[in-house]
């Protein structure tokens, strides 16, 4: 019997439970990393041989039905499909804070190299470029594994998934979240242009320090939208400069406006992390550049062997304080 014919057996006989594996799994993909710990790779027959995300629940949630579990997996291997029309065999995870308004918010995790790298994008609401971007990176990186080669990437699309919704840059509090982050050079007055009531007093500025202290990267890539140019802090000149050559924008090392509070500020200034901030040329659809965008940001992302990652600061964060 082909493969085929076996998944039309399987369906037939199987119909009601495949259809509550379906609900299941679907359920299963939204929970939080902290409330499904990695499963072990338990193999059903097909499904789980798939290596998918999708395959891994089916076998652990009918570890004795494995042709259910494996004829599921071959059937929906679509499980998540971003804003942009990517279908994705990988689901999110999702951090057990939401947005202000209550909306998920969504990473994901990818590969598997020795060097860990965090690329945010959606910050600014009103940014959709930005957001694209990182989605388009995204479906890259899901669809070939092998674009990953020596990186585990940590990619978290739309960081302000309120404003991604509103169109707005600042958060349904009307924070600018890249104003909020606890830099030393954080300042509450209104010079600052939305900075919060203090350092990380927004949800989703917590989601992203959560990011760095569990993930620990070694680069951090935000994409934002619409000064045109590669702009960096702490050691990331020369990757400035390498992704600049792939898309054509010009290296700035500053963005010419005063931004404390800033990711740049924090990760790149406070704690040398090599930081760029990717601005796009146009705050709406990429459009034609988005070639360059995705070569800039997977050379922006790969291992450099000239420059080998620094050492991690992250392991002594705590959490910001409650207040
Ligand atoms: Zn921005």
């Amino acid at each position: 019997m082909s493969s085929l014919s076996c998944i039309r057996a399987a369906i037939g006989r199987n119909r009601v439970r495949v259809a509550a594996a379906l609900t299941l799994a679907a359920a299963a993909c939204t929970q939080t990393p902290e409330a499904t710990p990695d499963l072990a790779p338990q193999r059903a027959e097909r499904g789980a041989d798939r290596g998918s995300h999708l395959g891994r629940h089916f076998a652990e949630r009918f570890p004795r039905r494995p042709r259910v579990a494996a004829t599921a997996a071959a059937i929906l291997p679509v499980v998540w499909t971003t804003p942009y029309g990517h279908g994705l065999t990988q689901a999110p995870r999702v951090h057990p804070e939401r947005s202000v308004e209550g909306r998920e918010l969504l990473y994901w995790v990818l590969g598997d190299g020795p060097e860990t790298v965090l690329l945010l994008g959606g910050i600014h609401g009103d940014e959709r470029s930005s957001a694209e971007a990182a989605y388009d990176l995204l479906a890259v990186a899901v669809a070939d594994p092998a674009a990953l080669a020596g990186i585990t990437l940590v990619l978290a699309p739309e960081v302000n998934p309120d404003g991604n919704a509103a169109r707005s840059r600042r958060n349904a509090r009307d924070v600018d979240l890249n104003r909020n982050f606890p830099s030393r050079n954080w300042r509450g007055d209104s010079s600052a242009h939305g900075p919060g009531t203090h350092p990380a007093s927004e949800p989703e500025t917590r989601f992203v320090l959560a990011l760095l202290r569990m993930h620990a990267p070694t680069r951090v890539i935000a994409t934002h939208a619409a000064a045109a140019c590669v702009n960096w802090d702490g050691p990331a000149e020369a990757l400035a400069e390498r992704m600049s050559r792939e898309c054509g924008l010009p290296v700035e090392a500053t963005i010419g406006y005063p931004t404390p509070g800033s990711l740049g500020s924090y990760l790149g200034v406070d704690l040398a992390v090599p930081t760029i901030t990717f601005e796009l040329a146009t705050k709406e659809e990429v459009g034609a550049a988005l070639d360059g965008v995705r070569r800039a940001l997977l050379v922006g992302l790969l291992p450099d062997p000239e420059n080998p990652p620094p050492a991690l600061p992250f392991a002594g964060l705590s959490e910001p304080p409650a207040r």
